[in-house]
């Protein structure tokens, strides 16, 4: 049987655990400030254990450490892409981007992705497995291991569907922003979805202070379909009724992403939908001009139409900015250097 990992287990479950290895319940928060505050990478640094507790529990569980594959830093030193190694020998994309106002961590939530959004590398190999709450919380440690600043904001933006792997996703937030561990705010999480309907609204229901953000990509559904198979499950009105549900509960503002790919969806006649489909609503859009994939013919808006489609949305009063583009020139596009280096391991 496959060993659990210890990394996994948030404060209660772990001081169960200990319980049933008839060791003390004070135990087990020191184990797990070591994991989780001092961010160590092997349970022989835990120095106030003795040597007999920590033999026992390297032999009882797994502890996922997540170790650098590859880091390919921008020009500007001010984004640095990261490609971290499972225990599987598996590797994922996460990228740190500091900002003025902190740093930044952009984690993957599976390994690949099974959305099959057409415009996007990380789903092209398809979905290889999800990521545990440990995978996910170890990207943000093993930034700040390599880059010794602390991170304030935790996108969920990387590789793969967030809510696709609904219970990780849980217990890693709940573990990130827990005053046992590096105790980010909620309100500096926001996970972005492709538009699952059933977890949105679950998810509106979890009380949490994160921000949701929906990748909208196209003001109608015909134009949506095209760009995202996800779009033949749901329709963009029963997704905005639960971007309304999920401001209902949470009193949290939506986001909504909206990738610009010239000639397709970057027309002020879609811009003009956009804005009649979100007016008087207390949301945001990010507009993204598209980061393109070398396996697709998409090509990225160029800035007057980036510039005026903002302009359209602005004049209907709906907040839109333009996503500061950090890191292309180190392709930091999703999922692009992680296909390269397969591809560069499979020549
Ligand atoms: N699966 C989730 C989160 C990962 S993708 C989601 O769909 O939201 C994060 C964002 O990047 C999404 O809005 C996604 O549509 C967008 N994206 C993917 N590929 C892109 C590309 N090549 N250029 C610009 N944005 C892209």
């Amino acid at each position: 049987m496959e060993k659990i990992d210890i990394k996994c287990l948030d404060e209660t479950q772990l001081k169960e655990v200990f319980v049933k290895l008839s060791e003390k319940p004070f135990r087990a928060s020191q184990v797990y400030q070591w994991m989780h505050q001092k961010l160590v990478t092997s349970i022989d640094e835990m120095t106030n254990l003795s040597k007999d507790l920590r033999a026992k529990l390297g032999e009882q569980f797994a502890f996922t450490v997540l170790t650098k594959a590859e880091m390919l830093v921008s020009s500007d030193a001010s984004t640095r892409k990261y490609l971290l190694r499972l225990a599987d020998n598996n590797v994922i994309e996460t990228v740190w981007m500091k900002y003025r106002h902190g740093n930044s961590v952009c984690i993957s939530s599976q390994v690949g992705c099974r959305m099959g959004c057409s415009f996007c590398a990380s789903t092209l190999g398809g979905k290889i497995r999800d990521l545990t709450a440990a995978e996910m919380l170890e990207q943000v440690y093993a930034i700040i291991r390599d880059t010794g600043e602390r991170v304030s904001n935790v996108v969920v933006m990387g590789t793969g569907e967030p809510l696709d792997n609904y219970d990780n996703l849980l217990q890693f937030i709940r573990m990130l922003t827990d005053d046992k561990g590096l105790h980010l705010s909620q309100r500096n999480v926001t996970v972005s979805t492709c538009g699952l309907l059933e977890p949105m609204r679950r998810l509106a229901e979890e009380q949490l202070a994160i921000t949701l953000a929906l990748s909208l990509h196209a003001p109608n559904d015909e134009l949506r379909k095209q760009l995202m198979p996800v779009a033949k499950a749901y329709r963009i009105e029963q997704l905005l009724e639960a971007c309304d549900y999920y401001f209902e509960k949470t009193g949290r503002r939506v986001s909504f992403e909206y990738s610009l790919i010239q000639g397709v969806n970057d027309s002020p006649k879609e811009a003009e939908q956009l804005a009649g489909l979100l007016y008087g609503r207390n949301c945001h859009v990010n507009l993204i001009p598209i980061n393109p994939v070398k396996e697709k013919s998409y090509r990225r808006s160029d800035v007057t139409n980036v510039l005026r489609f903002q302009k359209i949305l602005e004049k209907a009063k709906i907040n839109a900015t333009i996503r500061r583009e950090m890191g292309t020139d180190i392709d930091a596009a999703c999922g692009q250097l992680r296909r390269r280096y397969m591809e560069a391991r499979n020549e």
